[in-house]
């Protein structure tokens, strides 16, 4: 028994607001993966949640997912890193997670590289806001940075990723996420995913191309306090 009863309930609810937004948009509800975004949480709510079928898990601080990941590793759970990360914690990050959605600049992409035979999912991270550096690359760097992913061994260019701006409409900061994926698949057509949308903001995120989702709060109720 999961130790929050409401778990389940909630978990329900989003997927059938992810299954009426992506219906809406006229896309298939199956063509979009929801990451259960589990920090700050014990790594008891990810057993709880594959006990509940969910099977992508996400993390954004690298002690954390490491120790989270250990601590489940009997679960067939896929780990999303999304936050940000740092070039001396690449290597570390990549023997745990099945994709990373925050490359941003050339070091992290040639500190996470590797020939050791996996290949993970790379995102690019595309800052939204206009003050990039905290966390997204600028828009215009784009290219230059999946053609370093291209040519780095052992990750595949997945697509790009992105948190809407605080304070802005999402839906046009999406849009222009959108565009940014479109120069993107003109370089490497297979990079067709959109890592976007959160607990607030989903159901526009979808409507504007998300493929991957990253939810907490919505799933997993209020955060404990940060450690
Ligand atoms: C915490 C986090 C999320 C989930 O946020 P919620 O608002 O709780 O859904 C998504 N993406 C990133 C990068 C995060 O750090």
């Amino acid at each position: 028994m999961p130790s929050d009863p409401d778990l389940a309930a909630r978990l329900a609810q989003v997927d059938a607001g992810i299954a009426d937004a992506a219906r809406a948009a006229g896309r298939d509800p199956a063509e979009v993966t929801r990451i259960v975004v589990t920090k700050f949480h014990p790594a008891a709510l990810v057993r709880d949640l594959a006990e509940l079928g969910v099977r992508d898990v996400g993390e954004n601080r690298h002690q954390e997912a490491q120790a989270k990941a250990a601590e489940t590793s009997d679960l067939d759970v896929r780990w999303h890193f999304v936050g940000q990360l740092q070039s001396n914690k690449a290597r570390a990050v990549r023997a745990y997670a099945h994709a990373v959605h925050s490359l941003d600049r050339p070091s992290v992409i040639d500190a996470i590289a590797s020939d050791d035979g996996r290949e993970i999912e790379g995102f690019l991270q595309i800052d939204l806001s206009g003050s990039p550096g905290r966390g997204g690359a600028d828009p215009a760097d784009a290219e230059r940075l999946a053609d370093r992913v291209l040519a780095a061994p052992g990750i595949r260019l997945a697509g790009v990723m992105a948190v809407a701006p605080l304070g802005e409409d999402p839906a046009p900061a999406f849009a222009r996420l959108r565009e940014v994926s479109e120069r993107i698949r003109s370089l490497a057509p297979d990079a067709d995913r959109i890592s976007a949308g959160m607990s607030g903001d989903y159901a526009v995120a979808i409507r504007e191309g998300a493929t991957h989702l990253r939810i907490g709060t919505a799933i997993t109720g209020k955060r404990p306090d940060a450690g």
